[in-house]
């Protein structure tokens, strides 16, 4: 098989359905693998069964049918990984870096947002309920993101973080690391609310001898007062049965101006313009 140079992803949770912020994260990201001439895959990030909302997943795959976000292949669950991330995980533990914590949710406010490493010198597995935790607070993490430029996170600063749940659940940290990296994804663009999970996940792809892809954070719009877009656009629901002035909207907030030469009344007539700006104009 002939090797692709650009192989990227979008990886919604199906918590919802995607609201007007969760499409423009989906449209960059469609738009520079289309640009790159790269591949493009969906996959759902079912790991957490208690947040997932009945029918949300079948509603995302709709949205994007519907916007013209065509995907490659065939759509990855994460629910037919579970062997993958355990495999992960002994592997971790059997390096000595991934350690059980039995703190409470209550013995955890105390300390803030950065866990102390409280239970890191345990010598054997505890007989309570436990999470497992990543070692890695002398780590350093530095990356060139696309878009947001140089990062340099100190790993002491977030502390050692959750790779399995006290309720035997994987944690997402973990999934999404092992899952691309067993894809090949090389180029992963998304929201900047995920910018603090990217040193978390370089820093798993390090003691899983997983390669790093090139990372881009396009700005999440969070005020939706204070956006310049209407009240309208942000309705909790995307609009179905006229994509097109959303479709416009959001590339907007992506710097993409959609002139009148464009027919603006086509999905894919918009996206073929964006696509073209996108590979002319570069990210952003
Ligand atoms: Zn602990």
């Amino acid at each position: 098989m002939e090797a692709t140079l650009y192989r990227g992803r979008f990886a919604p949770s199906p918590t919802g359905s995607l609201h007007f912020g969760s499409l423009v994260t989906a449209l960059a990201s469609y738009l520079d693998a289309r640009a790159c001439n790269g591949e493009w895959y969906v996959r759902i990030e079912d790991v957490d069964p208690p947040r997932e909302r009945r029918g949300a997943s079948r509603a995302i795959l709709k949205v994007l049918e519907t916007y013209g976000l065509t995907w490659d292949g065939e759509i990855i669950w994460q629910h037919d990984r579970y062997d993958a991330y355990r495999e992960a995980l002994e592997r971790l533990r059997g390096q000595g870096i991934a350690y059980p914590c039995t703190c409470s949710r209550k013995e955890l406010a105390k300390h803030g947002h950065v866990y102390p490493g409280t239970c890191r010198y345990r010598t054997k597995d505890p007989d309570s309920l436990f999470a497992i935790r990543l070692n890695c607070d002398t780590e350093v993490i530095e990356f060139n993101d696309r878009i947001q430029g140089r990062q340099r996170f100190d790993m002491a600063e977030l502390g050692d973080f959750i790779i399995a749940r006290k309720d035997k659940l994987f944690a997402y940290q973990l999934a999404v690391t092992v899952d691309d990296a067993w894809q090949g994804i090389t180029h992963i663009v998304r929201g900047s609310d995920l910018l603090d999970s990217t040193p978390r996940q370089i820093c798993l792809q390090r003691h899983l001898n997983s390669p790093t892809p090139s990372y881009a954070h396009v700005p999440v719009i969070t005020n939706l007062d204070g956006s310049k877009l209407s009240k309208q656009t942000m309705a909790p629901a995307l609009q179905m049965n006229n994509p097109a002035p959303i479709l416009i909207k959001a590339l907007q907030v992506l710097k993409i101006p959609v002139d009148d030469t464009v027919e603006i009344t086509n999905v894919n007539a918009i996206l073929a313009f964006a696509i073209h700006y996108w590979s002319s104009n570069g990210l952003m």
